[in-house]
């Protein structure tokens, strides 16, 4: 979707010097991955596919071909979305990848692929293509939270495809949504300087998920300048694909192009048009978000002792459900011990490395804790905190 109207509400932000987290080495080394020449070759592949309106063969075989990309990165629970718009039947297209920890909850990454009076290779064949390279790098990757990649259709009709999509899925199942992150029409403009994404959050009603909405998208703010060159702005999160969803109460964020293209909806939304290296850059920032998201771990973290008191690391931080921390490889049995801000004893925890270094903290109240490590082998104590966060 176009978006018009320009913000008076939004403001250029510089958190480099007030970021609290540290970037992931494990997360930067996916981001790595990102290639200009994946994205360019998927941006050209939506171009060729042509006009995607309901009822255009074009529509059908770029689900299809969308299908056989995500299949192609070994995706197996690809399931088609239908619904009826117009005499036509369309498609979403909703791909599931389960979390080791909470396989219940979701974090859901969307963009349309359906377009509006031509081909739509910035709205949003931009987005699509962000969407893939993040489902390529994340696919072998374990996450605690499962992941939804979903390109809905029938956007442009009037977020037609996701309306359906929380009507009769989201809601009568009673769908575990953390996070819904929506990427539309992030191509920018050729021949401008594109080095700033508009974040988007939830301002609207009903309010009880705004909070939570501004959290996240300072969230995606800090990881945006952790994983890629970009700047950031604040705006409102309006005519896309998570208004459904935040009307139905579940918490937002969004990326949108902060150079609005003047040739979306008409036959010159053309990839001469765009930047495909800013695509590539937010291709870069939507990983490493998407990583932090779906709270994404390696497999085998190990830990040396001898100076444990820099090592340690608790993620993710602030925390609402569980932490986890890179376990010591030979330490035998160690414990933990959490404190509140008053020093006061909250919880002991035995622990070896035996076991899978996470803990359930929704019994722990609001604000700093104090964790400290006491381990055995060799003896030593090592004392980190994190937020636990409503
Ligand atoms: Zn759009």
């Amino acid at each position: 979707m176009s978006k018009k109207i320009v913000s008076l509400f939004c403001f250029l932000s510089f958190w480099a010097s007030l970021d609290a987290q540290t970037p992931s080495t494990f997360y930067q080394q996916i981001v790595s991955r990102v290639s200009s020449d994946t994205v360019l070759a998927n941006l050209q592949k939506l171009e060729s596919l042509g006009k995607k309106e309901p009822g255009t063969a074009a529509l059908d075989n770029t689900a299809n071909w969308l299908i056989s990309k995500y299949a192609s990165f070994g995706y197996t629970n690809i399931v088609r979305d239908t619904f009826d718009y117009g005499g036509h039947q369309l498609y979403n297209l909703i791909i599931t990848k389960y979390g080791t920890v909470f396989p219940p909850k979701y974090i859901i990454i969307d963009g349309h692929y359906d377009t509006y009076q031509g081909p739509g290779v910035n709205d949003n064949g931009s987005g699509v293509a962000v969407i893939l390279e993040i489902a390529r790098l994340l696919s072998n990757v374990q996450t605690a939270y499962s992941i939804k990649f979903i390109n809905f259709s029938a956007e442009e009709e009037g977020l037609i495809g996701s309306q359906h999509y929380v009507d009769n899925t989201v809601i009568p199942t009673n769908q575990n949504i953390v996070l819904v992150f929506n990427i539309d029409e992030v191509g920018g403009v050729s021949g401008t300087i594109n080095n700033t994404i508009t974040c988007e959050r939830d301002e609207s009603n009903p309010s009880s998920n705004n909070a939570a909405s501004y959290a996240f998208t300072d969230t995606l703010v800090t990881l945006t300048h952790q994983y890629s060159s970009l700047l950031t702005q604040i705006n409102y999160a309006y005519g896309s694909d998570y208004v459904p969803f935040q009307e139905a109460g579940e918490v937002i964020t969004g990326y949108y192009e902060t150079n609005e293209s003047p040739y979306v909806h008409s036959p010159n939304d053309l990839l001469i048009h765009m930047s495909p290296d800013y695509v590539t850059e937010i291709a870069r920032a939507a990983t490493g978000a998407s990583l932090w998201f779906s709270q994404a771990s390696p497999l085998n973290t190990s830990l040396d002792l001898s100076s444990a008191q820099n090592k340690i690391r608790i993620s993710p931080n602030p925390a609402r459900d569980f932490i986890r921390w890179n376990c010591p490889e030979n330490a035998g049995n160690y414990q933990l011990r959490f404190y509140n801000s008053m020093g006061q004893l909250l919880e002991e925890l035995d622990y070896s490395t035996a076991n899978e270094p996470i803990a359930d903290i929704t019994k722990l109240p609001d604000g700093i804790i104090s964790l400290k490590f006491s381990f055995e082998n060799p003896k030593s104590n090592c004392t980190v905190s994190f937020l636990k966060s409503h």
